[in-house]
C-alpha cells in the first residue's frame, strides 16, 4: 500500500518528535562547538607560527649583525658581494664599494679606554649609514674596518659618496676621522669579490698613505698609471 509509509512517518514523527528534535538540534550544537574549538586551534597556531617565525627573523638578523654596530658582518657581506656582482652582470648596472678604517684609532683606545673606543666605532658607524644611501649595504669587517657596497653607483658616484662621509665624520668633532679605499667593478663577470676587495684594501692602504683622512679611488687597468683622482686630505 503506497499510504504505508506515510502513515508510519506520521507515527514515528507522533510518537518520537522529541528524540528527533533533540537528535537534530543536538548535531547542529556539537557541530558548531567542534568548529569553534578547530577553529580556536588553528588560529592559536597561526598566532604560535607567526611569534616563531618572527622570533627566527630576529635570530637570524643578529647571527649576520655585528652587535655594536648593527652593520652586517664579514661572512654575511661576502654573501651580498657576491649576489651583488650576479645582480650587476645581469642588469649591467655599475657596482661600486668602500672600504672605511678609522685612523689612529689603537691612539683613541689608548688614551680614552676602550669603552670610549666602542662609542666611537659606533657613532662611525652611524654617521657612515647617515650618508650613504639606504640601498647601500654597511658591514663591519673587523675592529675600525667598514665596507660599503654601492649597487648601482658607478666610480663617480662612489667617489662623491666616499668623500661626503669622510666629510661627515671629519665635521662632527669626535677626534676620529676616516680613510676610505674606493672601488668599482670594471669588468662585470672577470672580477671576483675578493679582486674587487682587495682593489679597494689598496686604495684605502694608499689613502693611509698619504696621510689619512682622505678619499683614494685609482683606475686599476692594467697599464694605467696610478691616478688619484681626489685629493682631499684637510
Ligand atoms: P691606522 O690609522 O693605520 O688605521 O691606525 P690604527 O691605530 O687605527 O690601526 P688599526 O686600524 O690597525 O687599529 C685597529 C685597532 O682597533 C686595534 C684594536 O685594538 C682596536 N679594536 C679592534 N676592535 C675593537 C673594538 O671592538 N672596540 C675597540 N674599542 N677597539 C677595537
Ligand atoms: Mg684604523
Amino acid at each position: 500500500d503506497p499510504l504505508l509509509p506515510t502513515m508510519w512517518a506520521r507515527h514515528e514523527l507522533d510518537y518520537n518528535f522529541l528524540f528527533y528534535s533533540y537528535m537534530g538540534v543536538g548535531t547542529v550544537i556539537s557541530f558548531m562547538i567542534f568548529g569553534y574549538v578547530i577553529g580556536l586551534r588553528s588560529e592559536r597556531q597561526r598566532v604560535t607560527n607567526r611569534v616563531l617565525s618572527a622570533r627566527v627573523d630576529e635570530l637570524h638578523l643578529k647571527s649576520v649583525t655585528d652587535g655594536l654596530t648593527g652593520a652586517f658582518t664579514h661572512g654575511y657581506l661576502q654573501e651580498i658581494l657576491e649576489l651583488e656582482i650576479q645582480h650587476s652582470l645581469t642588469h649591467k648596472a655599475p657596482l661600486s664599494m668602500m672600504i672605511i678604517d678609522i685612523d689612529d684609532f689603537k691612539r683613541i683606545n689608548d688614551s680614552h679606554g676602550h669603552l670610549f673606543g666602542d662609542r666611537v666605532i659606533k657613532e662611525t658607524a652611524e654617521t657612515i649609514s647617515a650618508n650613504v644611501r639606504s640601498d647601500d649595504i654597511l658591514g663591519r669587517y673587523g675592529g675600525d674596518e667598514f665596507v660599503v657596497i654601492m649597487p648601482g653607483a658607478d666610480a663617480a658616484t662612489a667617489l662623491h659618496v666616499a668623500e661626503r662621509a669622510r666629510a661627515g665624520i671629519a665635521k662632527n668633532g669626535y677626534l676620529a676621522t676616516i680613510s676610505i679605499g674606493v672601488a668599482t667593478l670594471e669588468e662585470p663577470g672577470k672580477e671576483t669579490p675578493t679582486e674587487i676587495l682587495h682593489r679597494a684594501d689598496m686604495n684605502l692602504y694608499q689613502a693611509k698613505h698619504d696621510g689619512k683622512n682622505c678619499v683614494r679611488d685609482f683606475c686599476a687597468l692594467p697599464d694605467a698609471p696610478r691616478r688619484r683622482l681626489t685629493d682631499t686630505k684637510e
